[in-house]
């Protein structure tokens, strides 16, 4: 994952908690409500601060802030040019920022400090970054259509978006969100997860600070039912772009058909992580490891079904319970830290269950499989092996740090059962075979399929679900698309008379 930032600093500073209310058209408020609700330290379960918790009324004046910044306001009219210099200066600030907005990130979300200020921000700003320099690149086409006629595509934003995000990278996601929807010249209505807002808030008093207009960027805290069924419903939203769970995006499709919303969906995962026996099985172990450890378990395309050829198979299985065994759960902040806690206690309770459902159901937990601690939402890194395909923890997705092990023996059967599945969000395979490699790399149903490593993210490779795992892409080029609309313009060249 490159990244242009030095890296961590010796110490990580104390998190200062400084925006805790709405951002509505360039001003900090109150929820009109009155009503506050409270983030939580997953690691200590103890409060961190009672921020604004927005509803619908709160949400119709961000839109309405939006709107206006939109229709009248000069983000969309302005040279597109400058609006890529303004987001690179926001990059700059949140650059200058970053040891502290990383130590707020892992007070709120409990991912390792050194994982926030290493890993997230670096590729939020890699994207915000790589967003900027297509603000001046976003271009239509002349089409040589029939008869006497100039005709050309303009690409136009397509007007306020709403965005609503997970808890899983709360800055990493914000980046994803608000690059392409800067770019393409669109306003902004996002709500963050309840879990984990404020870094969102800081990042919109970033924005501020680097001269984005008021209204452009509008954030507005509160719970998925009331502030995100609002964005979601609200006809002076153009586009919704979501990223959560299944259950959620269905909810959101069917309120989202009363204004014929464009959608974008970035949701679960169950994905295949394959291991064949020619594979450079140091690296295999290790992409095994992180594939599905990175972040607690916490990603949407964690490789929670891990497949290994059955001749390699116990030999390489002993490896990946080792790593896990070993793989250092705690504090946060300390910096010797590789796993925090989940994000909250709902969390903490689903995985639980998980884990007793595999073990119920006769899978063998090899690894971990306990609450570590009594204090703080920590999970053990768990693996079970002699899993069987029709185990809920081999079809269902957990969102933590617990593997399942599968055996297979050779290639069309394990593509099959990898495709078994209503998710396709990533796969990988690891081999040396090249021919086997892009072999497998076509016949998986999956939007990312990476081949000899796991979890490389880069702001100009586009990602997204095939099947039940979302559709639109986000990141590259393709990320621009849902926040465009092309209109055709035709133009006779017929002579006329001017009478
Ligand atoms: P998770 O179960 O991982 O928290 P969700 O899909 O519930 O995932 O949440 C992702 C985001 O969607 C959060 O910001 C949450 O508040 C929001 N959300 C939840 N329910 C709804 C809903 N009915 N409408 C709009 N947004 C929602």
């Amino acid at each position: 994952m490159a990244t242009a930032v030095p890296p961590q600093a010796p110490r990580p500073p104390k998190p200062r908690i400084s925006q805790t209310q709405l951002f509505i058209d360039g001003q900090w408020t109150p929820a009109r409500s009155g009503k506050t609700f409270t983030t939580v330290d997953p690691a200590t379960e103890e409060a961190i601060a009672d921020v604004a918790e927005g509803d619908a009324a709160d949400v119709d004046a961000a839109v309405r802030a939006a709107r206006r910044a939109f229709d009248e306001g000069p983000w969309p009219r302005m040279n597109a040019r400058q609006r890529g210099r303004l987001m690179l200066r926001l990059c700059d600030l949140i650059e200058a920022e970053i040891d502290e907005l990383a130590a707020l990130e892992s007070l709120d979300n409990g991912k390792p400090y050194a994982d926030a200020r290493n890993i997230d921000i670096p590729l939020a700003l890699e994207c915000l970054r790589y967003y900027a320099g297509w603000a001046d690149k976003i271009q239509g086409a002349t089409i040589p259509v029939n008869g006497d006629y100039f005709c050309y595509t303009r690409r136009e934003p397509v007007g306020v978006a709403g965005q609503v995000i997970p808890w899983n990278f709360p800055i990493l996601m914000v980046a994803w969100k608000w690059g392409p929807a800067l770019a393409a010249g669109c306003t902004i209505v996002m709500k963050p997860a309840e879990q984990t807002p404020l870094t969102c808030l800081r990042l919109a008093r970033l924005a501020q600070k680097a001269g984005i207009p008021d209204g452009v960027i509008n954030v507005v805290p509160g719970f998925g039912p009331t502030a995100g069924a609002a964005v979601v419903r609200h006809p002076g939203i153009d586009k919704v772009a979501f990223t959560g769970s299944g259950e959620t995006a269905r909810i959101i499709m069917g309120q989202a058909s009363d204004t014929l919303k464009r959608l974008t969906f970035e949701l679960g995962g169950k994905s295949p992580n394959i291991v064949f026996a020619d594979a450079d099985l140091d690296a295999a172990v290790a992409g095994a490891h992180l594939g599905i450890h990175l972040n607690q378990g916490q990603c949407c395309c964690a490789g929670s079904r891990l497949f290994v050829e059955d001749s390699i198979h116990d030999a390489f299985v002993e490896r990946v319970v080792e790593l896990s065994r070993k793989r250092r759960v705690g504090d946060p902040f300390h910096p010797d830290t590789e796993q925090g806690p989940q994000v909250d206690r709902a969390q903490f309770d689903k995985i639980m269950g998980y884990i007793e459902s595999g073990k119920r159901e006769g899978a063998t937990c090899a690894a971990g499989g306990k609450r570590h601690g009594s204090k703080g939402f920590f999970i053990e890194p768990t693996v079970f092996t002699n899993v069987a395909d029709t185990m809920a923890i081999a079809r269902e997705e957990i969102f933590g740090p617990v593997l399942s092990i599968l055996r297979f023996k050779d290639a069309d059967e394990v593509i099959r059962r990898a495709n078994a599945t209503d998710y396709g969000l990533a796969a990988a395979v690891w081999t040396r075979d090249v021919a086997r490699a892009h072999d497998v790399a076509r016949r998986l149903r999956a939007g990312t399929v990476w081949v000899n490593c796991y979890d490389v993210f880069d702001a100009a490779a586009p990602f997204g679900g095939f099947k039940q795992s979302g559709f639109g892409r986000e990141l590259g080029e393709r990320g621009l698309d849902p926040y465009l609309e092309t209109k055709t313009v035709t133009v006779s060249l017929a002579p006329h008379s001017r009478g």
